[in-house]
C-alpha cells in the first residue's frame, strides 16, 4: 500500500498550481489540488483575462474617433458597463469550466476548501486530512494596501472588476502595472481619471525612456498623472470619496482604487509552524528548484515573489513536475522574461533596461526610434510610438528591447525569441522588415544614439 494518500498535493488552483498538477499527473503521479476561492486563480478571475477584455472594451472610444478619418460615420456611440461586465463574467465562468475539465481529464482530484499545512506531509481541508509525499504551495498573492486613514473606502483591482456601475471620476493610487492599466481602462471609458504616484516617475524598474514616453502619451490622452504625491487620508461623503493629498490639496471622486502591490498569500496556513521560511514580505523562500526550507514542501508562482507573471508560474510548475516525477531535475529559467503592460498605448519589454545594462556591461550602444505610426497620419492623432534596442558593444548582442506603442506585447513576444537566442544586432539588421509595419523598425535601426 502507498505510504501517502497522494504523491503531490497542490494548494491553489491558479495558473501555476493547475499546470504543475496536470503535468505531474501526466507523469503518472497521484495528484490532488485544493482551492478555496475560484478555479484559475487571479489571472482568470481578477487579473490578466478580465483586464485584457476591459482593455479591448475601453479602446473602442479611440477607434470610433479614428474611424472618421478613414471615411466611416459612426453614429450613436454609447457605452454600457453592465453588458460588458455580464459578458466578461460569462467568459470567466466558461474558462473556469475549462480548468475543471482539464484537471478531470488529467486525473487530478479537485478538493474545494481552504488547505492548511499540518506537518511536512499532511494537509487539512476543513475537517479532512490528506497525506502526500510532496506538498506544493501555489497560493498566489493578494492586493496589499497601506494603512492610510479611511483606506476602507478604497477599492482594489479585485473589486474594480465587479463594480455595479462605471464611476464618473476615479483616483488611482500607485505607479505599477495595475495602476497604469486601470488608469488607461477608465480613461478610455471617458471616466475623469487621476493617477497618483509617490515617486518622481511611475513604473519603477522599466526603462527610463519607456517610462517617460508612456507618461507623455497617457497625459496626451487626458489622464491627470500626478507624481511625487500620495494620499494622507480618505473620507467618505454622501456619494463620493475625498482624498487629502500629501501636499495638503484635496481630490474628490466616485471611486478611489489602490494598486499598491500584491503580497504573497501565506498567512494562517501553517507554513511557519511546519518550518517553511518566509522572507520579509511573507514570500516562501525557495531554492533554484522551487524547494522551500522543508524538503517535502515546494512553492511556485507569485507566492515566491520571484517574477509575478502567469507564464512564469506556469513555467515553474512544469519545471517542478519534471523535477519531481519526470526524472529530469529542471530549474526554472528566469532570464530574459518578456512582459507587457496593457496600458494605452502598450509597453512591451524584454531583457535589460538601459540603466541595468550600463551597470553590467562596459560598453553599450543604444538604438532608438520615436515616430508617428502610419495609421495616425490620417487620423491626426498625436500618439507616438517609441522603440529601443540596447546592444552590448563588445559582443554585438541585443541585450534589451523595449517598446511603447500599439501591439507592443505582440511585437515584443517575437523579439523575445531573438533575444533569448542571443541574437546580435548584425542579425537583427540582416533580417528583412515587413513593410509597412511598426515592428520593422526593430530591424532598420541603423545609427546608435549618442
Ligand atoms: P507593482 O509592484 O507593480 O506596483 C506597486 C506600485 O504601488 C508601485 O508604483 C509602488 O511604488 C506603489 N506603492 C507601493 N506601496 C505604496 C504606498 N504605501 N503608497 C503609495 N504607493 C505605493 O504592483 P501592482 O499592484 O501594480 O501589480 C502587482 C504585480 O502583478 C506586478 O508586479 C506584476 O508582476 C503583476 N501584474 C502583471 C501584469 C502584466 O503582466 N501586464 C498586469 C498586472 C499585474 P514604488 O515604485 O515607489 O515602490
Amino acid at each position: 500500500m502507498a505510504k501517502y494518500d497522494y504523491d503531490l498535493f497542490s494548494i491553489g488552483a491558479g495558473s501555476g498550481g493547475v499546470r504543475a498538477s496536470r503535468v505531474a499527473a501526466g507523469f503518472g503521479a497521484r495528484v490532488a489540488v485544493a482551492e478555496e476561492r475560484y478555479l484559475g486563480g487571479t489571472c482568470v478571475n481578477v487579473g490578466c483575462i478580465p483586464k485584457k477584455l476591459l482593455v479591448y472594451a475601453s479602446h473602442y472610444s479611440e477607434d470610433f474617433e479614428d474611424a472618421a478619418a478613414y471615411g466611416w460615420t459612426v453614429s450613436q456611440r454609447r457605452f454600457d458597463w453592465t453588458p460588458l461586465i455580464e459578458n466578461k463574467n460569462r467568459e470567466i465562468a466558461r474558462l473556469q469550466g475549462v480548468y475543471r475539465e482539464l484537471l478531470e481529464q488529467a486525473g487530478v482530484e479537485r478538493i474545494e476548501g481552504r488547505a492548511c499545512i499540518v506537518d511536512p506531509h499532511t494537509v487539512r481541508v476543513g475537517d479532512r486530512r490528506f497525506t502526500a509525499e510532496h506538498i506544493l504551495v501555489a497560493t498566489g498573492g493578494w492586493p496589499s494596501v497601506p494603512e492610510t486613514p479611511g483606506i476602507e473606502h478604497a477599492i482594489t483591482s479585485n473589486e474594480a472588476f465587479h463594480l455595479k456601475e462605471l464611476p464618473r471620476r476615479v483616483i488611482l493610487v500607485g505607479g505599477g502595472y495595475i495602476a497604469v492599466e486601470f488608469a488607461s481602462i477608465f480613461n478610455g471609458f471617458g471616466v475623469e481619471t487621476v493617477q497618483l504616484y509617490r515617486g518622481p516617475l511611475f513604473l519603477r524598474g522599466f526603462d527610463d525612456d519607456v517610462r517617460k514616453a508612456l507618461a507623455e502619451e497617457m497625459r496626451g490622452k487626458g489622464i491627470d498623472l500626478r507624481f511625487n504625491l500620495n494620499v494622507q487620508k480618505i473620507e467618505k461623503t454622501h456619494a463620493s470619496v475625498v482624498a487629502t493629498l500629501t501636499d495638503g490639496s484635496t481630490l474628490e471622486a466616485d471611486q478611489i482604487m489602490y494598486a499598491t502591490g500584491r503580497l504573497p498569500a501565506t498567512r494562517d496556513m501553517g507554513l511557519v509552524e511546519a518550518g517553511v521560511e518566509l522572507n520579509s514580505k511573507g514570500a516562501i523562500i525557495v531554492d533554484e528548484y522551487s524547494r522551500s526550507t522543508v524538503p517535502s514542501i515546494w512553492a511556485i508562482g507569485d507566492v515566491t515573489d520571484r517574477i509575478k507573471l502567469t507564464p512564469v508560474a506556469i513555467h515553474e510548475g512544469i519545471a517542478l513536475a519534471q523535477t519531481l516525477f519526470g526524472n529530469r531535475p529542471t530549474k526554472p529559467d528566469h532570464e530574459d522574461v518578456p512582459s507587457a503592460v496593457f496600458s494605452q498605448p502598450q509597453i512591451g519589454a524584454v531583457g535589460l533596461t538601459e540603466a541595468r545594462a550600463r551597470e553590467r556591461y562596459r560598453e553599450i550602444e543604444i538604438y532608438r526610434s520615436h515616430f508617428r505610426p502610419l495609421k495616425h497620419t490620417l487620423t491626426g492623432r498625436d500618439e507616438k510610438t517609441m522603440l529601443k534596442l540596447i546592444v552590448d558593444g563588445a559582443s554585438n548582442r541585443v541585450i534589451g528591447a523595449h517598446m511603447v506603442g500599439p501591439d507592443a506585447g505582440e511585437i515584443i513576444q517575437g523579439i523575445a525569441i531573438a533575444v533569448k537566442c542571443r541574437a546580435t544586432k548584425a542579425q537583427f539588421d540582416a533580417t528583412i522588415g515587413i513593410h509597412p509595419t511598426t515592428a520593422e523598425e526593430f530591424v532598420t535601426l541603423r545609427a546608435p544614439v549618442s
